[in-house]
C-alpha cells in the first residue's frame, strides 16, 4: 500500500536542454524539459540582477550547463549563479550588465520542442538604429559586416497592466525620425526628445569623402531593410545534410548588405545580424522604425520530397493567394513564431496596435515591381521555381508602406541545392543578382521624396 502511494508521488519535470541566445537586442534563456515547470521571476535593481524561483525540479548538471554557457561577451548577462533554494525549488541568480526589462513565459511542446520555459531579457535602454546608420554615413566608411541591429524592446507604448514580472513588459523607445528632426532643425520634434547629441549634430553635412549622386536621383539615404529568416530557436528549414535555413540566410544577408553599403547613399539595416530569434511581427516594426524603402526577406524553400528546385519571389496579397503552393508557404513562413516562441500576451497587444486596416494595395504594386527585377537577375544565376512573382499572406511583409519582397533562395530540401546553398561561390552570385535586382527596380522607379531628413 505504501509502495503503491510512492510511486504515485508526482516526479518533477526532468530538465532536457538549456540553451542560451545572447544579442544586443534582448538575451533568451531557455530551459526545456518533459513537463511543465513554473517560475517566479524577480528582479533586483542594485547591482541589477534577475532571480527565479523554478518549481518542480532539483539543481542538476543541466542547470549548471547553462551556468557554464553564459559568455563573457554577452551583451546583457554577466553570469549565472544556480543554488537548491528549498527541496524541489531550484534558484536562477541572473547578474546583468545593465537594466533589463524581463519576459518570462512558457510555450507547449511544438515541433521538434517538449515544454519550454523562456527568460527573454531586454536592456532598458534603447539604442537608435537610424542614428547608427546616419553615423556610417558620416564617417563614410560602412563596416564589412554591419552590426547595425540595435535593442528593440516589443513595443514603445506601455502595454496593458503588467501584473507581474512574467507579464507583458515596455520600455521607452525614442523616436529615431522626431530626434532627426529636432537635430536638423534646432526645435524639439515633441517635449520628450532627447537633447542633441554633439556627435552627430553635422548631420545634415555630407562627408567629404561621400560619393556625389548621380544627376536626377534622390540625394538622401535609402535604406534597405535585410531580413534574414528565422534564427535562435527557429533554425527554419532543414537540409537532408543538416544544413539550417537560418544560418545561410544569414550568410546571403551579410553579402548583400556589403552590396548595398557599397552603393552611394544606400545603406543596410539588418532586421537580425546573429543567431537570435526575431519575431515576425517585430521584424516589420524594426524596418518600419529606420523609414526603410525596402524590405527584403530572405529564405530558402523546403518541401517533404527532395525534387523540388530554384527560387521564388512572394509578395504580399490581399485578396488571398497565387496558388495553393504560394499559401501553404505563407503558412509555413508565418509559423515561425510558434517554433521561435513568442510571447503571445505581448504580441497579441501589439499586433492590435499595429496600422493593419492601412490600405497595402500601393506597396504590394510596388512589390510586385521590385520582385520581378529580382527574379530577373535570380534566373541569371540559377534555377526558377516559378517564373512570376506569388502572392499569399505573409505576416512579414505586411508593413502598409514599405515595398516587401520574401525571396526563397532555393530549396534547401534538394540535395543539390542545399550544396549550393552552403557554397560561398553561390551565395556570392546570389547576393550580386539580389544586389542588381534593387538597383534595376530604383532605376525604374525612383525612391520618392521622403519626410526624412537624410
Ligand atoms: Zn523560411
Amino acid at each position: 500500500m505504501l509502495l503503491l502511494g510512492m510511486q504515485h508521488i508526482a516526479r518533477g519535470a526532468s530538465i532536457v536542454a538549456v540553451r542560451v541566445w545572447p544579442s544586443k537586442d534582448y538575451t533568451r534563456l531557455t530551459i526545456e524539459s518533459d513537463g511543465e515547470i513554473k517560475a517566479r521571476p524577480f528582479f533586483i535593481a542594485e547591482p541589477p540582477r534577475l532571480v527565479v524561483d523554478i518549481e518542480g525540479i532539483d539543481l542538476i548538471p543541466a542547470l549548471r550547463e547553462l551556468v557554464a554557457k553564459v559568455t563573457s561577451d554577452d551583451p546583457n548577462i554577466s553570469g549565472i549563479r544556480a543554488g537548491q533554494n528549498t527541496p524541489g525549488v531550484v534558484r536562477l541568480v541572473i547578474d546583468l550588465k545593465q537594466p533589463i526589462l524581463p519576459q518570462v513565459f512558457s510555450l507547449p511542446p511544438v515541433a521538434a520542442y517538449q515544454y519550454r520555459l523562456v527568460l527573454d531579457l531586454y536592456p532598458t535602454q534603447v539604442a537608435d538604429p537610424l542614428e547608427a546608420l546616419i553615423a556610417e554615413r558620416l564617417a563614410g566608411k560602412p563596416k564589412s559586416q554591419p552590426r547595425l541591429d540595435k535593442t528593440l524592446t516589443p513595443e514603445s507604448a506601455p502595454a496593458p497592466a503588467p501584473a507581474s514580472a512574467s507579464a507583458p513588459v515596455s520600455a521607452a523607445v525614442p523616436d529615431p525620425l522626431g530626434e532627426l528632426i529636432a537635430r536638423q532643425t534646432g526645435r524639439p520634434a515633441s517635449s520628450t526628445a532627447k537633447p542633441p547629441m554633439a556627435s552627430t549634430s553635422a548631420v545634415s553635412k555630407p562627408a567629404p569623402d561621400m560619393p556625389l549622386p548621380p544627376a536626377g536621383k534622390t540625394d538622401r539615404l535609402i535604406i534597405v531593410a535585410l531580413d534574414p529568416g528565422h534564427g535562435g530557436e527557429d533554425p527554419g528549414a532543414i537540409g537532408p545534410g543538416g544544413t539550417r535555413e537560418k544560418d545561410v540566410v544569414l550568410q546571403i544577408a551579410l553579402l548583400l548588405a556589403d552590396r548595398i553599403n557599397q552603393q552611394p547613399n544606400m545603406r543596410a539595416y539588418l532586421t537580425r545580424d546573429a543567431d537570435f530569434f526575431v519575431p515576425l511581427h517585430i521584424r516589420v516594426q524594426k524596418a518600419r522604425r529606420v523609414s526603410a524603402d525596402l524590405f527584403i526577406s530572405i529564405h530558402a524553400d523546403a518541401f517533404f520530397t527532395d525534387r523540388p528546385q530554384g527560387a521564388s519571389v512572394f509578395a504580399l496579397s490581399d485578396k488571398g493567394a497565387s496558388s495553393s503552393a504560394a499559401r501553404w508557404m505563407a503558412d509555413k513562413e508565418n509559423s515561425a513564431d510558434l517554433v521561435g516562441g513568442v510571447n503571445a500576451k505581448v504580441k497579441d497587444a501589439q499586433v492590435q496596435k499595429a496600422m493593419l486596416d492601412m490600405s497595402t494595395t500601393a506597396q504590394i504594386n510596388d512589390s510586385l515591381k521590385l520582385g520581378s527585377a529580382m527574379l530577373g537577375e535570380i534566373g541569371a544565376v540559377g534555377k526558377l521555381h516559378k517564373p512570376r512573382v506569388e502572392q499569399a499572406g505573409f505576416a512579414v511583409l505586411k508593413a502598409p508602406d514599405i515595398p516587401s519582397v520574401l525571396v526563397e533562395t532555393a530549396f534547401i530540401s534538394n540535395p543539390d541545392e542545399e550544396a549550393k546553398l552552403r557554397s560561398e561561390t553561390y551565395q556570392v552570385q546570389l547576393a550580386d543578382a539580389l544586389m542588381r535586382g534593387v538597383n534595376r527596380y530604383f532605376a525604374r522607379n525612383p525612391p520618392l521624396a521622403r519626410n526624412r531628413p537624410v
